[in-house]
C-alpha cells in the first residue's frame, strides 16, 4: 500500500498538472508543471508577434524624428 502511494506520487510528478496525459517539458524551466502543449495555452503569446515588429517600427520613427527635430535646432 505504502509503495503503492510512493509510486504514484512519483508518476504524477512527471505528468502535466492541467491535463494530467502528457509528460512535463522540462527544456525550458527545470520547475515547470505543464507539458508542452497545455503551457503554449497557458501562455497564448502574450505579445503577438506583429506587435513587436510595429514597435519596433514606431521605435525608429520616434528616433529618426527626435533625429530630425534636433537637426532642424542646430
Ligand atoms: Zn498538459
Amino acid at each position: 500500500m505504502q509503495e503503492n502511494k510512493e509510486t504514484n506520487e512519483y508518476y504524477e510528478n512527471g505528468i502535466c498538472k492541467k491535463c494530467k496525459q502528457a509528460y512535463i517539458d522540462t527544456s525550458e524551466g527545470k520547475y515547470s508543471i505543464l507539458c508542452s502543449e497545455c503551457r503554449e495555452q497557458q501562455i497564448q503569446y502574450p505579445i503577438p508577434k506583429i506587435l513587436i515588429g510595429i514597435g519596433i517600427l514606431l521605435l525608429v520613427l520616434v528616433v529618426r524624428s527626435i533625429i530630425l527635430i534636433i537637426n532642424n535646432f542646430y
